[in-house]
């Protein structure tokens, strides 16, 4: 993490203002909060279930439906504890840990900044760091003994080697070809304080691109350039997202190039997403600890290979924290008013279209449910009622809402309503019978510009 005052500054939102903000409007609350919480711990309300599930579904779309390549799977996270003695997580999976002398409080050596606790301020009085295995573990069964343990699984990623041999025949794919899985994934995380940035309980997408070993390089290329394009397609702008490439000290023994896609958070750069080649380590390895061969026969050359993997692996709740900084903005308006808006790409806004009526009286309520009920199989829409027009668009801004459909009463003769948008706040007057091409119209102008993959320059 480096680099505090970058092109944050352009960025109107600190953690604080975004925690509140989702809090406040039902994205994410901390979790059983009756209960006064639990650490790191976040359950996500109605409308940032609705985000994250854009999220994923935009990811899938992108990496498995629109690809003739990318294959899907679902497995399962506690499995056999021996993919996570091949994988090398119950030897290696480690982060080093140190105690502060003065209060005791654990916490990751590499997260100490200044040899200062951070906790009570001591300076230079820590214990020596040791290993911390960061898998979260349970018993497995009626009985309670150590041969019962089994593990919560670290990442998705071992589901897509595990299940090579079977996907390979089953789905009959010849290289290159990727297997791709979304869910969730623990980790006993030493610091966890940066929202839903680092939880103990979050969900990622992992796709592992299985390649022959002379094309990797350029494959790891290629996912470089895909995976950012991706990014710009949920609105993210380019001065805030970069390539790191991995140094050769921080690379794995069996990596040729690894590169993390950074995001500028309100504290400096972190890592959103890492892009790995991780050459043709676990194929190798879950092949000698299950003694099942794991190679692929290469009908061209006539030989049996074991593929090389690229690996682009992103977080959920990560892009989430990202889109909801990037969206926030604060506009001053005519007249000394101000608005908070957030301008999420409609693709992964939670609601696309409100639909309000000018008044409550009872006249205007069902002719504005009739006009919800059209748009309801084409649109995520939400029907609010509730107080004025003016704080209800207000509101609406404060979600990312990008149209708004008023109903009033002229639209009881002319069978016309009014649509609003978020960013100009302009309105138009359109027909209910052209309603929904209209705000499907709208709704593909506001998404964002994606340069082609040959447009792209690393
Ligand atoms: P970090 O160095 O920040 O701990 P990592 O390099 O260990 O991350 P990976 O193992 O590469 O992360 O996992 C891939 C992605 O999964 C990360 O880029 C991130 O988006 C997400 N991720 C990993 N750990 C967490 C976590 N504790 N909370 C939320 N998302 C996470």
């Amino acid at each position: 993490m480096t680099d505090s005052d970058g092109p944050a500054s352009e960025m109107k939102a600190d953690l604080e203002t975004i925690t509140s903000l989702a809090k406040r409007r039902g994205f994410v609350f901390p979790s059983a909060e009756i209960y006064g919480g639990f650490a790191a711990a976040y359950d996500y309300g109605p409308l940032g279930v609705e985000m994250k599930r854009q999220i994923r579904e935009r990811w899938w779309r992108s990496m498995v439906q629109e690809r003739d390549d990318v294959v899907g799977i679902e497995a399962a996270i506690i499995t056999n504890p021996q993919v996570w003695v091949a994988s090398g997580h119950v030897a290696e999976f480690t982060d080093p840990l140190v105690e502060c002398l003065e209060c005791q409080s654990r916490l990751r050596a590499d997260h100490v900044e200044n040899n200062t606790c951070p906790n009570c301020g001591a300076v230079g009085k820590f214990s020596e760091p040791r290993r911390f295995n960061m898998m979260l573990s349970t018993i497995v069964g009626p009985v309670a003994d150590e041969s019962a343990r089994a593990f919560m699984r670290p990442e998705t990623a071992q589901g897509m080697f595990v299940n090579f041999d079977n996907v390979q025949t089953t789905m009959r794919k010849r290289l290159p070809f990727g297997i791709a899985q979304v869910g969730k994934s623990f980790r006993n995380e030493i610091t966890v304080k940066q929202f839903i940035f680092r939880t103990r309980e979050f969900e990622q997408m992992e796709m592992e691109y299985f390649c022959h070993p002379d094309s990797s390089l350029d494959v790891h290329t290629y996912w470089k350039k895909e995976r950012l394009r991706w990014y710009y397609s949920l609105g993210v702008r380019p001065q805030h997202l970069r390539l790191r490439d991995h140094t050769a000290e921080e690379l794995s023994h069996y990596s040729k190039a690894t590169s993390d896609v950074e995001v500028h958070y309100p504290w400096g750069w972190s890592e959103v997403e890492g892009i790995a080649h991780r050459g043709a380590y676990d194929l190798t390895q879950h092949s000698n600890h299950s003694g099942k061969k794991l190679t692929y026969f290469d009908p061209d050359t006539n030989e049996h290979i074991v593929p090389h993997v690229v690996e682009p692996a992103a977080g959920v709740d990560r892009i989430m924290l990202m889109l909801l900084l990037e969206a926030y903005d604060e506009e001053q308006l005519e007249g000394g008013d101000s608005r908070v808006v957030l301008r999420l790409a409609p693709g992964v806004a939670p609601v696309q279209v409100a639909i309000l009526p000018l008044s409550r009286k009872d006249t205007l309520d069902p002719t504005a449910r009739k006009v919800w009920d059209i748009l309801r199989p084409f649109f995520r829409t939400q029907y609010d009622d509730a107080q004025s027009i003016g704080r209800r668009y207000r509101r609406q801004d404060e979600i990312g809402t990008p149209l708004c459909v008023t109903v009033d009463f002229d639209t009881l003769t002319d069978e016309a309503v009014t649509i609003r948008e978020r960013d100009s706040m302009q309105q138009t007057r359109v027909p209910i019978t052209g309603l929904v091409m209209a705000l499907q119209e709208r709704l593909l102008a506001l998404e964002p510009h994606v340069p082609s993959i040959d447009e792209m320059v690393l």
